[in-house]
């Protein structure tokens, strides 16, 4: 797994090394689990297709796509590797998850605002399910208590900071509100709190990645052997991060491994990149740095 280097601020340690054995597969696509994920409608699913792509490339055994009927179409235009099922209504969610190979959904993506998303949520809450919230969830998520209670160890938030600020305004306060600059409450502080609050997993992305366990344990990914990529802060880069850490969910690990685990290859494509990265670039970079890992 990843190395832990020296002590960083405030008990977390920074990390200081590629990921292992990422690349060492062998046996059947189910060993490697299959990851949902939940996109939104006409016009507004690429955010989760980049998702699917990168939870492919990083090794799930099988990524399905689940869309309004109307987007149906247009996601099977794209992407030939991802299964494609159609999601009439949030009720629907519970009849596919039925199936309890799929053991990774993701949701937020391009998902949407609206009563029937925030079911959806609510639905994959109670599946007790590895599930990733990022983007519209976590808008959701912060307009509903009842959403926010149902939150369970299994899961990993990956808000911005404006999302955080959202889930946790007292805490984004602390820290310096959105900006995230204030010295006297740090991020980790923040971080950690949040994380022992919604007891899960909570991954604040910014030019460090502050990633906290609901036990207390704090990572912070600062860059790859200390140099960052600011050309990451581009259009898509974060649903592509959220689609790495739910692979990574449906190959079993933990959200805690997930999140620094993906927060670190996420960088890591990005410099391998350079300058003009897009967020869709990502996930096909993911290959050849599992092929290095080793
Ligand atoms: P999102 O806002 O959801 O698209 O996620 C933005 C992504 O870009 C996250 O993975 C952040 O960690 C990354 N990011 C944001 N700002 C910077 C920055 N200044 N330098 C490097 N990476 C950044
Ligand atoms: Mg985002």
């Amino acid at each position: 797994g990843l190395e832990e280097g020296p002590k960083a601020r405030d008990g977390a340690v920074t990390l200081t090394r590629a990921p292992e054995r990422l690349g060492k597969m062998s046996g059947h696509k189910y060993g490697y689990g299959h990851a949902l994920v939940l996109s939104g409608g006409v016009g507004r699913g690429g955010a989760a297709r980049m998702a699917a792509r990168a939870a492919l490339r990083i090794g799930a055994g099988l990524v399905t796509i689940a869309c309004p009927p109307a987007a149906l179409q247009e996601n099977a235009a794209r992407l030939d590797a991802v299964m494609l099922r159609s999601l009439r209504n949030a009720e629907a969610l519970d009849a596919l998850l039925q199936d309890p190979r799929l053991n990774a959904l993701l949701l937020g993506p391009g998902l949407g605002l609206r009563a029937r998303e925030s079911d959806l949520v609510a639905r994959a809450l109670a599946a007790g399910r590895a599930l990733v919230l990022d983007a519209d969830a976590l808008t959701l998520i912060a307009q509903d208590t009842a959403l926010r209670d149902a939150l369970h160890a299994d899961c990993l938030l990956t808000p911005h900071d404006g999302e955080f600020a959202r889930l946790f305004p007292d805490l984004a306060d602390r820290m310096g509100g959105e900006a995230a600059t204030g010295p006297a409450y740090s991020r980790i502080d923040a971080v950690r709190e949040a994380a022992a609050r919604a007891g899960c997993t909570v991954l604040l992305k910014g030019p460090d990645t502050v990633i906290a366990g609901p036990d207390g344990r704090v990572r912070v990914n600062a860059g790859v052997y200390g140099r960052a990529a600011p050309w990451l802060a581009t259009a898509g880069a974060g649903d592509v991060l959220a689609g790495i850490a739910t692979g990574l969910m449906a190959r079993g690990r933990t959200g805690f491994d997930a999140g620094q685990e993906a927060a670190w290859l996420h960088v890591a494509a990005a410099r391998r990149f350079g300058p003009g990265l897009i967020a869709e670039d990502i996930p096909d970079i993911l290959p050849a740095l599992m092929r290095e890992m080793g």
